[in-house]
């Protein structure tokens, strides 16, 4: 099996003893890795099914949001522009709140990042957890790494084309299963459901569902470690957060050099060999096929299966367990210079670790107490601008208004609308010739936007001015003492003196 690594030394090999077939690509050497047992690897198990569980079934979770909203715990609702995520809904203006998620989730990164490193590559990545359910089949159809090698090996008789079509059958069912779960997100599952099995669905559906479909059975059966070499941006950019405390695996080469294999070791007395015998487990368990014993690397996603794996041979040949661990870069210069206790456990914690944490905390504490005392009722007041005002045969001003008030209950409200800091002022709805000085009452249906136009009139002797500043407010009549109100400025013009600007009615 040649390693990544390998393959780069024998492309320079070749740069400096044979100049004249110097070639800057490598074509790329399969992966075969090989089932590892233990700690990590049965936590990456737990890891993958409870994330896997999370995005499959999170849409079919049913909410009761009442008779005029969807009953879907989650739900991005494209077509109403509205986010919904268990008891909160979140509307187009309140936007911020999943901007405040975005920038919790990237402190959160940074925060892992920094102490634990590249946990999220490792552990929870899609890309990470879909190629290994499609590994588990891979084995489950073809057996472990050798079978694996073997069978690629071998020419395409009846028993290699079955095995392959029952693995990439199986793969296309995961790859549409996961293509299909992502659409329930944006409408209502299981109507949806039944639309997308009759071909009533529309048609972005089918696309979306493709394109993920074809994305998943790719990325995850065919290109797997490439995607994190090659098109994923994460590892770069981890390098920026990671420093001398934060934890990576390491092969602890001051334990295991000089390696030896068991034979060495029998032929060669004269040598005082360390820990590592050489077995090559540690990169046969690899998926992403790299020695982890040439040192840090950027195709490492520390999934530390290579941790399992030397700890099985390190038990086996009576070794302390521990020749490749999560360690600190400051803790493995320690152990090298031997300053340092060989059972010392690393500490991550360290300045940066409480400012990511607080910053985290103060978003999340900002965001809660945002969403406790947010409105659920928005109004907002567009003034007439051609004409400014009119002026009235009876010697009145008339100013018009677009009034747009927004219930953001999920059920039906009734609001009151009146102005402030208009003394004497009358309004009355377009359409209508009733005219009243108390507020209009309005209703508006669930979790929608009601916009009317709205004369407001007045006798020029109360105005003192050009321009009077006032209020609208919006009340719901049935809130009792502590009903929603909303209100918002606006302002009502006239003529000055004899010269106006308006018309005549
Ligand atoms: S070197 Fe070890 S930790 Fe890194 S990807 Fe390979 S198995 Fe995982
Ligand atoms: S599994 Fe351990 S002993 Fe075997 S080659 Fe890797 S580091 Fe050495």
């Amino acid at each position: 099996m040649t390693t990544v690594h390998e393959k780069v030394d024998r492309i320079e090999a070749d740069a400096v003893n044979k100049p004249e077939q110097r070639s800057l690509y490598a074509a790329r050497v399969k992966v075969h890795p090989k089932r590892a047992h233990g700690t990590f690897r049965t936590l990456k198990w737990w890891v993958m099914a409870i994330t896997l569980t999370i995005y499959y079934v999170t849409p079919w979770i049913r909410w009761d949001r009442g008779p005029f909203a969807p009953h879907q715990a989650v739900l991005v609702n494209l077509a109403d522009r509205r986010f919904y995520f268990f008891f909160v809904e979140i509307w187009p203006q309140e936007f911020y709140f999943v901007g405040g998620l975005l920038v919790m989730a990237g402190v959160g990164l940074f925060l892992i990042t920094s102490t634990v490193g590249r946990a999220w590559c490792g552990y929870t990545c899609p890309q990470t957890v879909w190629t290994d359910l499609f590994l588990v089949v891979e084995r489950f159809v073809e057996g472990d790494r050798n079978a694996r090698i073997k069978l690629d090996a071998a020419p395409w008789t009846f028993n290699k084309i079955s095995k392959r079509v029952i693995k990439i059958g199986l793969w296309l069912l995961i790859a549409m299963a996961t293509g299909g779960a992502w659409i329930f997100y944006f409408a209502d599952a299981p109507t949806l459901a039944q639309n997308f099995f009759t071909l009533n669905a529309p048609p972005v559906a089918y696309s979306t569902v493709a394109v993920l479909t074809g994305t998943t059975f790719i990325f995850a059966g065919f290109m797997r470690e490439q995607v994190c070499t090659y098109m994923c941006p994460w590892p770069r950019i981890q390098s920026a957060m990671l420093d001398e405390h934060s934890l990576t695996v390491t092969y602890n080469d001051w334990r295991g050099e000089p390696r030896g294999s068991q034979r060495d070791r029998r032929t060669d007395a004269a040598t005082t060999y360390g820990d590592c015998i050489d077995c090559n487990l540690c990169v046969a368990v690899c998926p992403q096929g790299i020695d982890i014993r040439d040192g840090q690397q950027l195709e490492c996603i520390t999934c530390a299966l290579c941790i399992d794996a030397c700890n099985s041979v390190m038990e086996k040949i009576g070794r302390p367990r521990g020749l490749i661990s999560y360690s600190t870069l400051s803790d493995y210069t320690a152990h090298k210079a031997g300053t340092r206790d060989p059972d010392h456990w690393p500490s991550v914690i360290r300045p940066r670790t409480f400012i990511y944490i607080f910053v985290w905390g103060m978003i999340g504490v900002a965001m809660l107490v945002l969403l406790a005392v947010r409105d659920r009722l928005d109004i907002n007041v567009l003034h007439d601008r051609n004409p400014l005002f009119v002026q009235l045969s009876d010697g009145d001003v008339r100013n018009g208004y677009t009034v747009k008030i927004l219930n953001k209950r999920a059920e039906p409200r009734t609001f009151r609308l009146s102005v402030e800091g208009l003394k004497g002022a009358r309004m009355f709805l377009a359409g209508s010739t009733k005219e009243t000085s108390d507020g209009l009452t309005v209703d508006v249906k669930p979790d929608r936007l009601r916009e009317m136009k709205v004369y407001i009139r007045m006798n020029p002797k109360d105005l003192g001015q050009r321009e009077t500043s006032f209020r609208f407010v919006a009340v719901d009549m049935n809130g009792g003492e502590n009903a929603d109100k909303a209100e918002t400025t606006a302002h009502f013009h006239a003529p000055s003196g004899r010269k106006h600007n308006g018309e005549h009615d």
